[in-house]
Order: C-alpha cells, then structure tokens, then sequence
C-alpha cells in the first residue's frame, strides 16, 4: 500500500490529538508514517504513534528544526516526499501546518488542499471554504495531495502500528534559517481542554453582558471537561481574552459539541465553528440567525438557561 505522510503535532512531548486523526484518516488512505521534527520525542511517543496506526515513525529530531519557524519543517518533508515517494502528506489545519503545506506544494510541484473536514476514496477531500460559507469537494490533480485537516474532523481509532523509527539524515539549509525564533513563552493554561481540541466548546457572546456573568459560561464549559469560547463582540468588549475568540479572525473548531449562548450567529462567527457536529444555540431572540445553523435550538435568557443546563449536567455524574 501507498505511504502516508504525517506530520506530528506535538507539545512538550506530548502528541497533540489531532495527530491521532490524522493517522485513523492515513489508515484508510494508505499506510501511514508519522514525521516527528524537532526534540522531545520518547518511547511513549513512540508508543502513542503506533497505537493509532503508525508503521513507520521518521525522525528529525534535532531541536534545530524546530528552531527556525516553518521552512525546516517544509524542507524536511519535502526531503522524505522525493525519497519515499507518498501518496499524500496530511498536516493538521493549523495556522503553522498550513503555511508549511503551502511552501512544500511549491516544493514538490504539487496541489494543496486546507480546512479540509473529511477524505473519502481516491483522495476526494471535503473541504470547507470562503469562510465556512462554502462547502466543496476537491480532489489534487498535480503531484502528490497535501491536505490540512481540521482538528476534530475526525473520530479517532486506536489500531497498532509497527511504529518503526527511522532516523532521518538531514541538514537544514542556509535559506531556510533566515527567521528565527528567539524566544518562546509558555502560554498560562488552565484545567481545560485546549480550544482548537476540545471536543466540546461553550461560547458567550454579548448577550452574556459582562465579564464576571462570563463564570456561567465556564460553570457550564466545567460541568462538560469543555474549552470555553467567545464571539469577537465578548472579546472586544474585553469580557474574555482575544486567544479565545471563535471565528474568522479568531480560532476554527470544529467540535463533537458546540453551546452557543448568546450569539447571534454572525458569518464571521460561523466561519470559525459551523464544521461542528452538533450545536445547540441558546438566544433569546428566537429570529437570531445562529437558529438557522443549529440543531438544536434554546429561545430564552441565557442567565436563566446556562445556570439550569449546569445543573441537569451536574445531576448526570
Ligand atoms: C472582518 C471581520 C472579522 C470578524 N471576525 C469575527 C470573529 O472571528 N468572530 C466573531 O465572533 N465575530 C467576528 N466579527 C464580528 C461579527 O461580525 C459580529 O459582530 C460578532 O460575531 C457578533 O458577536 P455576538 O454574536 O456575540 O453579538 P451580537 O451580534 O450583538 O449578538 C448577541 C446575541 O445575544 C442575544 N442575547 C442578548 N441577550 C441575551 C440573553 N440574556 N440571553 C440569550 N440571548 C441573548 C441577542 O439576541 C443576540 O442574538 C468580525 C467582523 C468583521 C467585520
């Protein structure tokens, strides 16, 4: 079968979820080999790769990869696309992922596809596009298919991988080291899920109407093992920090779950969230346009609902 490429996510060691749908996508594409860049790889790594499907695990593992922003990282793939020939390389659809897919497409002469939220057979990628406003089902023409998945897209499935590790011999070149990063700052993190991974979000918006009514939203985000979420009104309004924000200038997700409450459903909010599975709108104007996107829908004062839905929650432990 085809080799798959993947690109790790990892943090401070740890793969990132959507690394594991990545490898449960590369499974039905092919067989899938996971790309490691830069330092803190260990035998749990290892372990975690194979778990999900990993045959073959190739190591870059010098920190300097991963010292020099994104063109170590397309220049490696590059490297292993003309050595070992793939079907495809999937990255994850995030801001840094997508700008190496972009340079290694140029690379590798070849089409690249991003925000994409499923593949079927014969690489047809579905594909969500102008902001979320758009969906379409594309397939590459030219090269070999570089594709950005969405995070949450897609289910994860555990099934064992050789997880072989291959060191890759690989030097970084001159060009690209013109940026580099001179330091980096641990973002605070609380008890809850990383917004871009969580597989439920809780967002507010200005119907919330402050920052301390927002402790209803995080009440209820708790009560769920949630992320919590914001419209760009609520982080304008200074209510809630900007990383938070959902949306087109904002973070993408795309959720098992997604509570609006709030919000009013704006294109520019869709864009960010509209990929979700499921989302349940909760606004008391029952004419506000985030209904039309729900599945389910809440007409009502969300000081009196959140609080109620926190309970019931509550209940069900
Ligand atoms: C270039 C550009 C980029 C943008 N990027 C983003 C982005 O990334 N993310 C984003 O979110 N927006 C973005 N916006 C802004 C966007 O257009 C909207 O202004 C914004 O999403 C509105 O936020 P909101 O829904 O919270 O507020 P509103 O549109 O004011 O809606 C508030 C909603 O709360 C409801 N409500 C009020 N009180 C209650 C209550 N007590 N109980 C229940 N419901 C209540 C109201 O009925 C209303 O529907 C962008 C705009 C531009 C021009």
């Amino acid at each position: 079968m085809s080799e798959v490429l993947v690109l790790v996510e990892h943090v401070e060691g740890q793969v990132k979820k959507v690394t594991l749908e990545l490898l449960t996508l590369a499974r039905r594409l092919g067989t899938p080999s996971a790309v490691w860049t830069g330092a803190g790889y260990s035998p749990e790594a290892q372990a975690r790769l194979a778990e999900y499907g990993a045959e073959k695990i190739y190591l870059a593992d010098s920190a300097e990869i991963a010292d020099y922003v994104v063109a170590p990282k397309a220049e490696l793939l590059a490297h292993l696309v003309t050595e070992k020939s793939p079907v495809a390389v999937l990255v994850a659809a995030t801001a840094e992922a997508k700008e190496i897919a972009g340079r290694l497409a140029i690379k590798t002469d070849s089409g690249v596809l991003t925000d994409v939220v499923g593949i079927e057979d014969g690489l047809v990628a579905d594909q969500s596009i102008f902001g979320g406003g758009v969906n379409v089902r594309s397939r590459v023409t030219k090269g070999i298919a570089i594709i950005a998945v969405r995070p949450n897209a897609t289910p994860v499935e555990a099934a064992t991988g050789a997880g072989t590790e291959e060191q890759v011999s690989f030097t970084v070149s001159d060009a690209a080291k013109s940026a580099r990063i001179v330091e980096r700052v641990k973002e605070e993190k609380g008890a809850r899920p990383e917004l871009t991974e969580a597989a439920i979000v809780v967002s507010g918006g200005r119907g919330v109407g402050s920052a301390e009514n927002f402790s209803i939203i995080e009440e209820l985000a708790d009560s769920l093992g949630a992320a919590v979420g914001a419209s760009r009104a609520a982080t304008d309004a200074g209510w809630y920090p900007h990383q938070f924000q959902v949306g087109q200038t904002g973070k993408t997700v795309s959720p098992q779950l997604y509570i609006a409450a709030g919000i009013s459903g704006a294109i520019q909010h869709r864009a960010g969230m509209q990929t979700a599975k499921t989302i349940l709108a909760i606004n008391k104007d029952p004419e506000a346009p985030i209904f039309e996107l729900a599945d389910f829908g809440v007409v009502g004062d969300l000081h009196q609902i959140v609080p109620q839905l926190t309970q019931e929650v509550g209940k069900r432990k």
